[in-house]
Order: structure tokens, then sequence, then C-alpha cells
């Protein structure tokens, strides 16, 4: 089962964040008396070009996240891990969806919707790919699942789209990646003169591909889903290879 397949225990951290449509406004992952106390959260400027962290901070917030699950206890916090170095082995950070506020969707996947969401301690922005376990399981793709976390979260390029880590609560599975601002690929790909990029374009994202390909293949790792579609680009316009759903 896909409990079984992602550790077994549950947590049910609930759904508290409120999304927000276009406004991409972030609500704390509070409960309503307490979003009274605190108010509303701020909101969140231009999030869909210029997220406020730089890739150093990501780093810093997220980094250690390894393949983890929101169960257990002994949640390992960003000061601690600092303190304890650089150490070969970082410790494993558990993550809930109460450490992140939610903003608007994405994009939509088979499985689930893609959310922009931002950590709460470190504000650093991320992609929420949320999927449901009930869905997931009766297509019967839980290995599939497992396969893309594995694979993804393992490689670094600067053109593979980082998964910092997992968690999961009841119903559904939670998957921290890289948030790439610009979106798909395709959607650029519609909107340029022609539904066709120049030549100088072209030869860029190419390059970037090459590379990206070259150094999966190296790791042993074939995507089997290159489109435009699963490619996204990012706040500078990096090309990120996305979604190894079918990659093994
Ligand atoms: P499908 O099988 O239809 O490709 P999927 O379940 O594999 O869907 P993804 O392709 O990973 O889901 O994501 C769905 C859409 O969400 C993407 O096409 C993209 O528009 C958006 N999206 C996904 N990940 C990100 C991200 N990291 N940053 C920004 N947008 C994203
Ligand atoms: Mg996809």
């Amino acid at each position: 089962s896909i409990d079984n397949e992602f550790g077994g225990a549950r947590t049910t951290p609930g759904w508290r964040a409120r999304l927000c449509g276009d406004e991409a406004e972030f609500w704390p992952h509070t409960t309503p008396s307490k979003r009274r106390e605190t108010g509303r959260a701020a909101p969140f400027q231009d999030t869909q070009n210029k997220p406020t962290m730089t890739e150093v901070a990501l780093e810093r917030a997220l980094s250690g996240l390894k393949v983890s699950s929101s169960d257990g206890n002994g949640k390992v916090d960003a000061q601690q891990q600092q303190q304890q170095g650089a150490s070969a082995e970082k410790p494993l950070r558990k993550w809930s969806l109460s450490d992140f506020d939610i903003g608007k969707p994405l994009g939509n996947g088979k499985f689930g919707k893609v959310y922009l969401a931002r950590e709460k301690k470190s504000h650093f922005i991320v992609a929420l790919k949320v999927l449901y376990k009930s869905q997931l399981s009766k297509a019967g793709v839980e290995h599939q699942l497992r396969r893309e976390i594995e694979i993804q979260a393992h490689l670094r390029h600067p053109n593979v789209l980082r998964l910092y880590g997992y968690f999961h609560d009841a119903t559904r599975i939670y998957l921290i990646l890289e948030f790439a601002a610009k979106g798909e690929l395709y959607k650029s790909l519609q909107k340029a003169p022609g539904k066709c990029f120049d030549e100088k374009r072209s030869a860029k994202y190419i390059k970037s591909l090459a590379g990206a390909l070259q150094y999966c293949h190296k790791k042993h790792v074939i995507h089997r889903d290159i489109k435009p579609e699963n490619l996204l680009l990012d706040m500078k316009g990096e090309v990120k290879i996305a979604d190894f759903g079918w990659s093994v």
C-alpha cells in the first residue's frame, strides 16, 4: 500500500492553509482563532517572478533533507543542523504541512496539484506538489512515485529541478520542489512568434538540456518523458528538467 511505501505511520496536520488563487498571498498555517490573533499574513509580493530568497539561503534552509517523511519525533531544526556543520551524513529534516505557507496553484498534475509555497522559518520559496494517496493507489503507481522521489532527490545539476524532500499525511503526499518561476517551456513556446523559438534561444535550451541529460545518464538515470511540458524555466530563464515520474 501507499503507506507501506512511505513509512507506515500517519500524521494528520490538516489542510488549513488557505489557497488564495491568483493573488499569491500566503496565510499562516494556524487555526482560524489563532489567525484572528495574529492577523492575516503579510501579502507576499511578486511571488511569480521574484522569490526573495537566494540560492544560498535555499541550500541552507532545505539542504540535508534527503528523502524524509513527516512522521516520527525529533524534528531537527535548521539551527541545530548548522551547528552540526557540513558533516558527510547530514541529519534528516522532518517536514510537515505546518512548516509551509501555501500560495497560488502553479499547475495541475495527474494525481493532484502543484502549489507555490513558502517555508515559514526561512521564507524560502518552493513548489509543493500535492498527490492524493487514493488516486495513486487506484492507479497502482506507488512504485512509480517512489522511484520519482528516490531518483530526483539524488540528482544535483543546475538544469535538473531539485527535489528537496517529501512528507505525507493521511490522504496526501507532498513533494518539496525547487520553484520554477517562469513555468513550463511549453507555454513559452506557445507564446513565441510562430510558436517557435529563435535559433539563439533554442541553442541555449538544447545546450542546457544536453548537459543535464549527460549528467543523468552518467548517473544511470533515464528520464523517459522529455517534452516541453516537463521542462520548466526558473526566474532567470534557465531550463530545468522536471517530472521524473517515468524515470528509471
Ligand atoms: P503530468 O503527468 O500531467 O505531467 P504530473 O503529475 O507529473 O503531471 P508535473 O508535471 O510535475 O505533474 O506538474 C504539473 C504542472 O505544475 C507542470 O506542468 C507545471 O506547470 C507546474 N509545476 C510543476 N512543478 C513546478 C515547479 N517546480 N515550479 C513551477 N511550476 C511547477
Ligand atoms: Mg508533467
